[in-house]
């Protein structure tokens, strides 16, 4: 009880805080001025919606959900890969988001992998890369591990290759995507529109900066002189996170700073960054939706050509030029992940596309905007 009333007295107090800043700001900028915060983070979008932030924060300051969700941004190509794979017999090793991933192109009228299991097809629904080595040591099938995620898994697989524990009969299709890129995308192609407020501040990743560590976010503070805070996922992280950004806003600062110290140092951990760096390469990767981002994925090295599905399987990797937009008719996936729209812009938003019956990758996965704002009630 003694916590609780603790933590209740510091929201009360970040609350007037963020409001005190806020009303100097609207002195400075003007009184319709937005101040838009982006949270990247699909887990910081849930706590602002599941506890209700965006309701103890003025008007004059705006949220945005950027691109968080690593499930909502897998191309639907290769989806469509795995499909075929499973169909033909292949074990496919997968998360539970990315088991109901909707396929834009199906394969033989199948239009996700829980479909295809529905048909017949092996597919199992794994928590980690650890449980699929192990249910593929013991099934001796042929087996394809869906590697999705952003840099928080990465040191999980980089172990399990280094480590040599993947079996002769499983092979990684690499998927993992690396966050700095893709927010620095968001932020410049809102600032591309003269017509919007710019984003003037990031709630940067906690769990993605345990790893990659707060220094990742320096290229985003310096180039566009906005402050960056990496942030815990309670909502006091939250909170604090949107009144830092307000105080540097206020004095003209535009620094990264470290709110969830309990877990993140400025270099990051850098035996996780050593292990990534020996089993993979930084890659252009596709997004989905939005298209080729530079040096915003991560794929096997050479020297571990022998475990890459791609390879071994004989799957064409996506070329620039071979991509095409891969959302399904009016999904507004690609701008809410961009922070350019909101879900409720969606004219498929709890109509066509709901929790049940998702039509777009952003209301499948719990870290997706539309998924978030459809079981919580909005982003009000
Ligand atoms: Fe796409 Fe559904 Fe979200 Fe609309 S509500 S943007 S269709 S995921």
């Amino acid at each position: 009880e003694f916590l609780f009333r603790k933590n209740i007295k510091m929201t009360a107090q970040l609350k007037d805080l963020i409001a005190k800043y806020a009303e100097y700001l609207k002195n400075k900028y003007g009184r319709d001025y937005v101040f838009k915060i982006m949270d990247f983070c699909g887990t910081h979008e849930w706590t602002i919606v599941h506890f209700g932030l965006r309701s103890l924060v003025p008007k004059n300051v705006e949220l945005v959900p950027g691109p968080g969700c690593p499930v909502c941004v897998v191309p639907s190509y290769y989806i469509e890969e795995a499909i075929k794979l499973a169909l033909d017999g292949v074990v496919i090793y997968t998360y539970g988001d990315a088991y109901r991933l909707p396929a834009i192109r199906p394969v033989k009228g199948v239009k996700s992998l829980a479909e295809a299991k529905a048909q017949g097809a092996d597919v199992k629904v794994v928590s980690h890369i650890l449980q699929a080595i192990s249910l593929a040591t013991h099934n001796k099938k042929p087996g394809m591990f869906l590697g999705i995620g952003f840099e928080t898994v990465a040191p999980g697989y980089a172990v399990a290759i280094l480590d040599g524990k993947i079996p002769e009969n499983l092979k990684i299709m690499s998927l993992v995507k690396l966050t700095p890129p893709a927010a620095y995308l968001a932020i410049d192609t809102i600032r591309e529109k003269p017509t919007d407020f710019p984003i003037m501040g990031v709630i940067a990743p906690g769990h993605v900066s345990t790893i990659i560590g707060a220094k990742a976010w320096t290229p985003i503070a310096e180039n566009f002189g906005i402050p960056v805070v990496v942030a815990g996922f309670e909502p006091n992280d939250v909170l604090f996170a949107i009144a830092e950004v307000l105080r540097q806003l206020k004095n003209g600062e535009s620094k990264v700073v470290i709110e969830y110290t309990r877990a993140v140092t400025w270099d990051g951990d850098l035996k996780a960054q050593a292990a990534i760096r020996k089993t993979f390469k930084t890659v252009d990767t596709a997004w989905r939706g939005i298209g080729f981002i530079p040096k915003s994925g991560l794929a096997l090295r050479e020297e571990y050509a022998n475990i890459d599905a791609m390879l071994h399987f004989g799957i064409p990797e996506l070329k620039p030029e071979a991509w095409r937009k891969d959302l399904p008719l009016n999904c507004r996936c690609a701008e809410v992940n961009l922070g350019k729209a909101k879900p409720t812009d969606c004219p498929l938003f709890m109509k066509a596309c709901t929790p049940d019956r998702p039509i777009g990758p952003c209301m499948v996965s719990m870290e997706g905007a539309c998924a978030v704002w459809a079981r919580f009630g909005g982003g009000g």
